[in-house]
């Protein structure tokens, strides 16, 4: 789905109902990024990509998941949030699960209108300490600028200023939107609507993996 559709949350609400291991890319950088005081050269680059809105390089990403393998292999199944990104790390995941001789169940695809992405990020705020996230005018915190659930600074994210939202934008339209066509092209691509509620979001994504067959 496009920057600001709610993909972390949307992606915690499902892992907890499906039981699977979430793997969220943009986790993996922070926590690659938080392992050492001074960066290496490819944590830095990534960092900078991030923090402009454009996508990291695929080699950094695809270096990053290769090594959370294990989170495939979880009883429970697993669920990736984030990635793939572009078609070349669809191909990539595709080549990594045959050689795990997994396969994937569904790929699922959350859909809101630019305008729409446009005013949630422009408003939003997160808390960098609990990552609660907040909106402006949608779903403003008790005391302006304060988390309610930790008493912590809210802040807004480097890349939901202006220009980078512009950056995320073009490069979810030449980068990602092919990934749905490549998952479409398999039947894997599972379509929801994002702008209901968090609670019928999710109860219309467990509904169309059910209609498909998964026991959820
Ligand atoms: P998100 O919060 O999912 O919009 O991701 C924030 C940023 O993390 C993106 O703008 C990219 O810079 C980076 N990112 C996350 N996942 C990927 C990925 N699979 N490939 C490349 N960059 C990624």
């Amino acid at each position: 789905g496009p920057p600001g559709v709610g993909k972390g949350t949307r992606a915690e609400f499902l892992s907890r109902a499906l039981g699977a291991c979430p793997l969220s890319t943009v986790d993996v950088f922070r926590a690659a990024h938080g392992k050492t005081a001074a960066p290496g050269a490819a944590m830095a680059a990534a960092q900078a990509c991030m923090t402009h809105g454009d996508l990291v390089p695929d080699q950094i990403v695809l270096d990053l998941i290769g090594e959370r393998g294990r989170c495939l292999r979880c009883s429970g199944g697993f669920m990736l949030d984030g990635f793939p990104r572009t078609v070349a790390q669809a191909q990539a995941l595709d080549a990594l699960l045959a050689k795990e001789r997994l396969r994937l169940d569904a790929v699922i695809n959350y859909e809101l209108p630019t305008e729409e992405v446009v005013a949630r990020l422009g408003g939003r705020l997160v808390c960098p300490a609990c990552k609660a996230v907040f909106h402006v005018k949608t779903c403003a915190p008790r005391v302006a600028g304060i988390c309610d659930q930790c008493g912590g600074p809210l802040t807004q994210r480097a890349d939901d200023h202006p220009e980078a939202v512009r950056v995320r934008l073009e490069a979810y339209h030449t980068a990602t939107e092919p990934v749905a066509d490549y998952y479409r092209a398999q039947g894997l691509l599972v379509s929801i609507a994002a702008n209901d509620t968090p609670g019928d979001i999710l109860a219309h994504t467990l509904d169309a993996l059910v209609a498909r067959g998964l026991p959820v």
